[in-house]
């Protein structure tokens, strides 16, 4: 028998620990905790100008198309990790719609069009909150809180801060990496980067690639979409982007993160949206914390419901309303079709208990879904679970297919689809395509649905048009109610209807109330 030295004994003893492209994580830890301060910055204060994107806003797909974007001035951000408080503050262009969009993550339509250029972010532990101008304090949802106080987290020293807490168990692996075409060119000399994943906020799973300076360069997570599943949040520093701050601490002055797949090239997915915070803030105060940021009694005591009201329009058709989006249920001889499944799959099943009472014998065959906005395809996979077909736009077909509809799993929020996939999914007949018309009949209710043309809001929109009742059914080309002046969108309705020679008495928004289309035409 051969025997080993005791060193070496110990030192396989140790490796033990560590499988085949583990490392330990504890020294990269420390390492990069060291080479940025982290023990001494307990608040920092961050300020520039940038831009946000509306994420899950595009006005056309495929590939080489980003996110809209809105610029932020005099943008200035405070987080506090000990106290787990994150302000912002900033100005933008007023008009746009909805008032509590952030970066997109927060983006809910319905909400009223952003009044004052001044704007106001805040979250404190669960709680999260809005001002307009000097308006007063609105909650935020509590998914939205979520992940404001994620966000305060997703920077260079939030993430060593919260990988010393306790439930963060480090898991460190090693990679090559050659960076990024777009970002880094042809490079050819792969550098050897760590990457250590924690749990942040008891379920979130957040990676950092740290590099051979012990910088960290990028910050990854999921977090649960109702459109996308588990979708893609990444944030990445360059090491010269990084200032001195005196005391050893440091921090990065350039702001770059993506929501969804950085996909430019549509590989494996055809968002084409990704770039959803931006800019160079390096006005950077180090631990000048300040006061307590309290959590207002209307925030603290706010109550969201999701009560479904259904209301008679004519005969066999209901508005389905209680939210920021209705949906319209339209009754035929055999079937149910609904016009929209907006939000979110919990909205879309109560909105669906709603029409199974109002007609018990008649299944839902199909749902018809006006355009490609995350707001108002939330609940498509819930459509789909319940057995309907979809009836889109033909240029959303591939998007959907790929991005929407699909088997992937969904980690962070399982939906019916992802818990009972049905066979349908497998064999792709859960769609029709529209690309000019499209009739729906049974000999006596008719619904026409049409592709409004030129592009206005969003590529593939669609809008559906009852005859006998003379009402348009439409989304986001006009929310009641009218206040006018008329818009783009306002007008590209109005040259939609009057080009397909229809006299319409009212029009169904899925934002707002029916409106008398002769009170639709006075904002003109
Ligand atoms: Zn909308
Ligand atoms: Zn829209």
């Amino acid at each position: 028998m051969r025997r080993f030295p005791l060193l070496l004994l110990a030192a396989r003893i140790a490796a033990a620990q560590f499988p085949p492209g583990y490392v330990d994580p504890k020294p990269v830890l420390e390492a990069a905790a060291q080479a940025i301060g982290t023990a001494r910055l307990r608040c920092v204060t961050v300020a520039g100008t940038g831009y946000s994107g509306a994420v899950g806003q595009q006005r056309e797909s495929g590939v080489n198309i980003d996110w809209p974007r809105g610029d932020l001035t005099n943008y200035v951000r405070t987080m506090n990790w000990e106290a787990g408080t994150m302000k912002e503050e900033f100005d933008r262009k007023p008009g746009a719609n909805p008032a509590s969009w952030k970066y997109g993550l927060g983006w809910k339509g319905g909400t009223p069009p952003q009044r004052a250029t001044h704007q106001f972010f805040a979250v404190n532990g669960k709680y999260g909150w809005h001002k307009d101008g000097g308006s007063e304090a609105v909650a935020a949802l509590p998914e939205d809180a979520e992940r404001w106080q994620l966000d305060l987290w997703l920077n260079p020293h939030g993430f060593l801060k919260a990988a010393a807490k306790p439930g963060a168990n480090p898991k460190a692996v090693w990679r090559w990496e050659l960076g990024e075409s777009g970002r880094d060119g042809n490079t050819t000399i792969p550098e050897k980067v760590t990457v250590v994943s924690i749990t942040m906020l008891g379920r979130y799973r957040v990676d950092a690639t740290i590099n051979k300076e012990n910088m960290l360069q990028r910050l990854h997570t999921w977090v649960p979409d109702p459109v996308l599943g588990d979708m893609n949040v990444e944030h990445e520093f360059t090491n010269d982007s990084y200032i001195d701050l005196g005391d050893g601490m440091r921090f990065p002055t350039v702001w770059h993160s993506h929501q969804g797949w950085d996909d430019n090239f549509g590989a494996q997915a055809v968002t084409a949206g990704h770039n959803a915070f931006g800019g160079k803030l390096d006005r950077i105060r180090a631990n000048d914390c300040p006061d307590a940021l309290a959590v207002p009694p209307v925030v603290r005591e706010a109550a969201f419901a999701n009560e479904v009201t259904s209301r008679k329009l004519a005969e066999g058709i209901y508005l389905m309303g209680g939210a920021s989006h209705n949906s319209v249920a339209v009754e035929f001889n055999d079937y149910v079709a609904v016009v929209e499944a907006p939000l979110d799959e919990r909205r879309s099943l109560a909105v669906i208990e709603a029409v199974a009472k109002l007609f018990p014998n008649k299944p839902i065959r199909f749902l018809v879904n006006t355009h490609q906005h995350f707001d108002h395809i939330g609940g498509l996979r819930t459509y789909l679970h319940i057995g309907a077909t979809i009836i889109t736009h033909a240029k959303n077909w591939n998007f959907y297919n790929r991005d929407v509809l699909n088997y992937a799993p969904r980690t962070l929020e399982p939906d019916m689809v992802s818990l009972w996939p049905p066979t349908e999914l497998a064999e792709g007949y859960q769609y029709e395509t529209v690309r000019e018309n499209y009739t729906l009949s049974d000999g006596t209710r008719h619904m026409h649905i049409s592709y409004v043309q030129p592009l206005a809001h969003a590529e593939g929109m669609l809008m559906a048009w009852l005859p006998n009742e003379k009402m348009v059914i439409e989304a986001d080309l006009f929310d009641a109610p009218a206040a006018g002046p008329a818009t783009e969108a306002n007008r590209a309705l109005r040259r939609q209807v009057e080009r397909l020679g229809l006299k319409p008495e009212w029009v169904v928004p899925i934002h707002g109330r029916e409106t008398r289309w002769s009170d639709f035409l006075r904002m003109f």
